[in-house]
């Protein structure tokens, strides 16, 4: 079998059940080593469920989830992501106070295990490579400032360079553009391109945005109702029939010049 192919997640059957309703309905998919992936779907279709059963966060009714050639079905939330599954954790309360370069740093310490042993240092550890990590996203010139006052997109910025401390081979990223405005959306997506062509990481992300994912994902998947409708490049899923249906009347698939 030629290894360049194999999947780095692999996804088969993938059921929830909630008392007879099927929020996710025998769901099948692959993600390739350095794609970046999207999964859309109207309000309600599953996006979210599927994602918290990859993450562990959920267990599934049926159905399996493959990381790396490794069955990570049923494994708690911290063994997936020790695995090399990452994701954009939302900056908490606590964190608000410390600056840019010390989320990143605790985020370090954290990833060397270290968190215990070092505390009254830590602030002296691994300094240079947290700002390694903020030059990945930009983010270099605000190391220093405290993470209150920074712009929300800034906030989204850093939440991606703490998630890449892991160094994870997927990246989980359920909406993580929700709240931002059009022009910082297609920035962090770009972003995101970026890190994803550069260091050769799996990206599978939600978005509502049809402008962001048509212009950044290498493969769209689309679910509606629990289930998996359309699997493909940006070409195939537009002139899905199933697909064109389901997005009629709410006009979010196409844009004006589209219909032109
Ligand atoms: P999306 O993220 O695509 O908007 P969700 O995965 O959040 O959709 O929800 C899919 C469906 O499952 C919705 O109809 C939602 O109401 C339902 N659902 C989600 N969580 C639960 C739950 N804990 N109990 C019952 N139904 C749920
Ligand atoms: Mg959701």
């Amino acid at each position: 079998m030629d290894p360049i192919r194999e999947p780095i997640l692999r996804v088969e059957s993938l059921t929830k059940s909630y008392d007879g309703f099927l929020a996710v309905n025998d769901v099948s998919f692959d993600v390739a080593p350095g794609e970046l992936k999207a999964l859309i779907g109207p309000n309600g279709a599953g996006k979210s469920t599927c994602f918290n059963m990859l993450m562990g966060q959920l267990k599934p009714t049926r159905g399996s989830v493959t990381f790396d050639g490794r069955a990570i079905t049923g494994l708690k939330p911290r063994q997936i992501w020790r695995l090399g599954v990452g994701r954009t954790f939302q900056i908490t309360g606590t964190y608000q106070s410390m600056s840019v370069i010390e989320n990143v740093q605790m985020a370090l310490i954290s990833h060397h295990r270290r968190i215990f042993s070092v505390a009254p240092y830590a602030w002296k550890l691994y300094r240079d490579e947290a700002m390694e990590f903020l030059a990945t996203v930009g983010m270099e010139a605000q190391a220093d400032r405290p993470c209150s006052i920074l712009a929300y997109g800034d906030l989204k910025r850093l939440e991606l360079a703490i998630a890449l401390t892991h160094r994870p081979r997927l990246l989980l990223m359920d909406e993580p553009t929700a709240g931002m405005a059009p022009s910082a959306r297609i920035e962090l997506m770009q972003l995101t391109a970026d890190i994803v062509r550069e260091q050769g990481v799996s990206v599978l992300f939600t978005e509502h945005d049809m402008d962001v994912v048509f212009a950044h994902a290498h493969h769209i998947m689309v679910l509606n109702r629990g289930q998996l409708i359309a699997d493909g490049d940006a070409a195939a899923v537009r002139a899905n029939p199933q697909v064109q249906e389901v997005y009629l009347g709410g006009g979010t698939l196409f844009k004006e010049a589209d219909h032109a």
